[in-house]
């Protein structure tokens, strides 16, 4: 499948974000998953994903930290897209990490918090998938900035689907403003960008990176889900 995503990678940079859906529901079937952490961009890929297929598989990583607003947005997915959401949980209960590793791991060492709470739990996952779909766009990070519509993902060792790598913040607002896709209430509030409680603030005026709220005061600006890996070593499974 590598070898096959190689080839497929510059025409599927021309396609609209539908027909990459279509690609990866047709390819994969079953055995292909929608990420998501119900962000404006997953929210918006949600539905698209919805009017391509009528039923799709979506799965979340369930830290146990999340806001009420998203758990509530979660609910309101279920319903209007009539889907189940996979809910993927840490092996960890919050109480047994921190009878572990101690109070507020998140304040010591958020990359082993997030290692704890989110990459492992979606390495146990992807393991069942041929390839998973995510929302991330180019313009969002620097990790994101070489990501293709269509690509070999070497950290997970399957293929990575990212139909709205090249779109806009402007789009996806006007995406979910035309389509009237419900989304998390906090967007309204100052926080362009929601992650764990912990870990996400509102964005203070005068800031100008959306992402500014998350892991504020710190250097970090990834949970380690779409940091790529060097290629000289990448870990090996069955293509
Ligand atoms: S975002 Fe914060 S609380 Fe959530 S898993 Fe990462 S470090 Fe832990």
């Amino acid at each position: 499948m590598k070898e096959e995503v190689g080839k497929l990678q510059i025409a599927a940079e021309t396609w609209r974000p539908e027909r990459v859906l279509e690609w990866a529901f047709d390819t994969f079937g079953n055995s292909v998953a929608i990420s998501s952490a119900f962000g404006l961009e997953g929210m918006a890929l949600i539905d698209m994903a919805s009017r391509v297929r009528q039923s799709f598989r979506l799965f979340t990583l369930d830290t146990e930290f999340l806001f009420p607003e998203t758990y509530n947005l979660m609910d309101q997915v279920e319903q209007r897209y009539r889907i189940t959401i996979e809910r993927i949980y840490p092996l960890s209960s919050p109480e047994e990490q921190e009878r572990v590793y101690g109070p507020a791991l998140w304040q010591r060492n958020p990359d082993q918090c997030c290692n704890l709470r989110k990459v492992e739990p979606l390495r146990r996952k992807l393991g069942e998938l041929k390839a998973w779909i995510t929302s991330i766009r180019r313009d969002q990070t620097a990790a994101r900035a070489g990501a293709g519509k269509v690509e070999w993902d070497r950290n997970f060792v399957l293929v990575k689907i990212n139909p709205i790598a090249d779109w806009s913040s402007k789009q996806v607002w006007q995406y979910i403003r035309e389509h009237d896709v419900p989304y998390n209430a906090l967007h309204d509030r100052n926080y362009p960008s929601i992650g764990c409680t912990h870990c996400t603030r509102a964005v203070r005026p005068g800031e100008q990176d959306p992402r500014a709220g998350r892991w504020s005061g710190s250097s970090k600006t990834e949970c380690g889900l779409h940091i790529l890996q060097p290629p000289d070593n990448p870990p090996e499974r069955d293509a």
